[in-house]
């Protein structure tokens, strides 16, 4: 067990089986949501997608955080296909681009790779705040996460404070018109219903929270 406030590779690897088992919970909710406005098959995808997560994660060696999130975003683009997969393969793939091996994951090093995530998410899709997709969820989280490092905030106020802004930012999904994928078509219509990706962005950040307020909190 690592000290209270930064996880070892195998709590992240825990961490993320977490995670990976409540996105598959969420498959009705997530095919509900993207039906509303989408093609319905972003709860399959991100369920598919996340099942290969697990098998790879229990596989596979990982001897740093940077290793756990490669092997999950491998897995989301090998396993999910088609634009989505590739964006979400982007969050974890991207995330760690750029970061140096490490061994532990604290609030400092999530806020670093969640930038990673977003710039790596925004040169892929090309999409921005307010066009309706998961970075208008992944955008306020990642913000969020800056500042809870520069004010030096405990991993799980860190992450409480990350699933509230991608919450809210769920909640604002709502009130913008598509700029990509089938709902954009909808124009006007598509105002009232939250984004598929952004929900999913926002159970991820929750599940987080979720791990590390029973096993790290
Ligand atoms: P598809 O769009 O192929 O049906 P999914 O339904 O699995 O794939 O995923 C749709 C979600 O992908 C959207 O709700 C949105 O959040 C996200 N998405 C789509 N295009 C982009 C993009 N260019 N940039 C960021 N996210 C995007
Ligand atoms: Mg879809």
């Amino acid at each position: 067990m690592a000290e209270l406030n930064q996880l070892t590779v195998n709590e992240v690897k825990e961490m993320f089986l977490h995670v990976a088992d409540k996105v598959i919970g969420s498959k009705d909710l997530l095919t509900e949501v993207d039906s509303a406005i989408g093609d319905g098959d972003h709860g399959t995808g991100m369920s598919v997608g996340f099942k290969q997560a697990i098998e790879n994660l229990n596989s596979k060696e990982l001897n740093t955080i940077n290793d756990v999130f490669k092997t999950i975003g491998m897995s989301l683009i090998s396993s999910m296909g088609g634009a989505s997969g590739v964006i979400f393969g982007t969050v974890f793939l991207g995330g760690v681009k750029n970061l140096e091996n490490t061994k532990t994951l604290d609030t400092n090093i999530l806020a670093k790779i969640m930038t990673g995530s977003l710039e790596g998410v925004k040169e892929r899709g090309k999409a921005s705040l307010g066009d309706k997709t998961m970075i208008d969820a992944l955008e306020p989280a990642s913000d969020a996460l800056n500042e809870s490092s520069s004010e030096k905030l405990s991993f799980l106020e860190a992450l409480k404070k990350a699933e509230k802004a991608a919450e809210e930012g769920v909640e604002k999904s709502k009130e913008y018109v598509a700029k990509f994928g089938r709902a954009k078509t909808l124009g006007e219509r598509a105002i009232g219903h939250q984004d598929a990706g952004a929900t999913s962005v926002w159970i991820i950040f929750k599940s987080m929270r979720e791990w590390v307020e029973t096993n790290n909190g």
